[in-house]
């Protein structure tokens, strides 16, 4: 078939090779240095050369077009597993990728000009390109984020294991099947295999890794979306997010959750008398001292407001709940914040309202207004403490006052 003669082969890789590094370059410019861009840009410039030399046997001695095109190939596939790895958050060192690289163009060389073996070259060739696909493939595939934001690195990961599967199968049978003669003419099954791998590769590295970036900027946005920008805590919108789900769940089940309000006293006070800037700094301090007192590993802890947190507690009954708005008030008590400008104590302290509710009770008491109504009464009652209350009685409560 003149259709799949190896230059014809050789000409498409080198195109599409071009073309892939072309596009990995534009993209480079778009993300950030640390994810590994620079090995990917420079591994599909050296597929490209490689390839383009490959394509010249024949034209150009051989010490270039075999030795050195293979060697390029081999360092181009190298460096796209250390961009791999790199983007995993791997480490690793160039150097030993071009010791790789030399060493397959010695025996690159060694293959074609002293022992002339065709069999030796792809043996090798396939060897450590398969080597390599499989160093790119088993970080992304590790260390994929799981749900929508890990697709691009699973299915990169995907097509490597592929392609490393093809190249060790290429090993294999340019072993058991000996190419012959007319195997430089026509496209022997392995030839025909290391061409499918190249364009695997090729093909993926542009669309998988592009997935990859994209996710990776969605993950970073959705995460920066949910976070507040002075405290660095959750902010409301992720709260609104997680409470609505906790109270869904609750629907379905007799768990309890409890919710605490923290909201800080004579706060306006200290700003006038500290400054702004202070205030600021306060906050931060105050958002620290909650977040170390977290109760569960589902716990939330965000600023609901200007200067008034929430704790959420899925699966949480009153009294933990009080202990652990104990905890907040010991926490910071303990930062001893001067505020001398407080008439409840000569520091910063905070008021809170705990309140629970239980999936046990069909009536739809807002768990957040009953807390509120307690730290409310807490105000009240002079600041510097907490009250509480089960959601379910918040009303009969708060009657008989
Ligand atoms: P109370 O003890 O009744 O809670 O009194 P308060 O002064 O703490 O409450 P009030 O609601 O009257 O005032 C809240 C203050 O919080 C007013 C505002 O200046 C301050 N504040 C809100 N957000 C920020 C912020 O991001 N930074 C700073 N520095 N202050 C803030
Ligand atoms: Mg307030
Ligand atoms: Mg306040």
């Amino acid at each position: 078939m003149p259709m799949l003669d190896m230059r014809t082969l050789s000409m498409v890789n080198a195109i599409g090779a071009a073309t892939v590094a072309l596009l990995m370059t534009y993209l480079w410019r778009f993300v950030s240095r640390e994810w590994g861009m620079r090995q990917w840009v420079a591994g599909t410039i050296a597929l490209a050369a490689g390839s383009v030399l490959l394509l010249l046997r024949d034209v150009a001695p051989d010490w270039l077009s075999i030795a050195a095109g293979n060697g390029l190939c081999v360092l181009g596939a190298g460096y796209l597993a250390l961009g791999a790895r790199r983007f995993s958050g791997l480490r690793d060192g160039a150097p030993w990728h071009w010791g790789v690289a030399l060493l397959c163009t010695g025996t690159a060389w060694l293959f074609s000009a002293v022992y002339p073996s065709l069999v030796m070259r792809v043996f090798l060739f396939s060897l450590w390109t398969a080597f390599f696909a499989l160093r790119c493939a088993r970080p992304l595939w590790w260390t994929a984020p799981a749900g929508k934001f890990g697709v691009g690195q699973r299915f990169t990961a995907g097509v490597f294991y592929v392609v490393a599967a093809i190249m060790g199968l290429r090993m294999v049978l340019v072993v058991l099947v000996d190419p012959g003669p007319g195997y430089m003419q026509t496209a022997a099954v392995s030839v025909s295999l290391g061409a499918l791998a190249q364009l695997l590769s090729n093909a993926t590295s542009v669309v998988g890794v592009a997935m990859m970036l994209n996710n990776r900027l969605e993950e970073r946005l959705t995460k920066m979306s949910y976070l507040d920008g002075l405290t660095g805590i959750s902010n409301r919108r992720y709260f609104d997010e997680a409470y609505r789900y906790e109270r869904e769940k609750l629907h379905r089940s007799y768990q309890m959750l409890s919710a605490v309000l923290i909201d800080i006293d004579f706060f306006k006070q200290y700003n006038d008398l500290y400054g702004h800037q202070i205030g600021d700094e306060c906050l931060v301090r105050v958002a620290r001292a909650i977040e170390s007192v977290r109760g569960t590993p589902d716990t939330v802890v965000a600023r609901y407001g200007g200067e008034e947190f929430v704790v959420l507690l899925p699966g949480v009954g009153l009294k933990a709940a009080e202990k652990i708005a104990g905890s907040i008030a010991d926490a910071i008590h303990s930062l001893r914040i001067p505020h001398a400008a407080s008439t409840a104590c000569g520091y910063l302290t905070v008021s809170q309202g705990v309140a629970t509710v239980s999936g046990a009770h069909r009536k739809s008491v807002s768990l957040l207004e009953a807390a509120d109504r307690c730290l409310y009464e807490a105000k009240r009652a002079g600041r510097n403490q907490w009250r509480s209350r089960e959601a379910d009685n918040v009303d009969a409560y708060f009657a008989t006052k």
